[in-house]
């Protein structure tokens, strides 16, 4: 989250926005696209025509590797409601 690292906010560990919490990153950094339709995966080298092809068989087969968090201690919900009060009044 660029506002996070430019304002230098501090994120608790224990947050999900955390960058060691963040599950989408370490999927991200494990997506190699290799050609226009060959994506592949870097846990098992296995190759797909599409992203989203890739994104399914990271759910099926390495959910396990990914990084999950408990959400109820994400500043998510200390935001959405202040974000939602700001829209009413937009
Ligand atoms: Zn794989």
């Amino acid at each position: 989250m660029p506002f996070v690292e430019k304002e230098k906010y501090h994120i608790p560990r224990r947050c999900r926005f955390h960058p060691d919490n963040d599950i989408y990153r370490d999927q991200e950094q494990h997506k190699f696209h290799t050609d226009i339709n060959e994506w592949q995966c870097g846990y098992c080298k296995k190759s797909f025509y599409e992203e989203k092809h890739l994104d399914q068989h990271f759910d099926n087969r390495h959910s396990n590797l990914l990084n999950l968090v408990d959400t109820s201690s994400s500043i998510l919900f200390l935001i959405l409601p202040l974000m939602e009060k700001c829209l009413k009044y937009l």
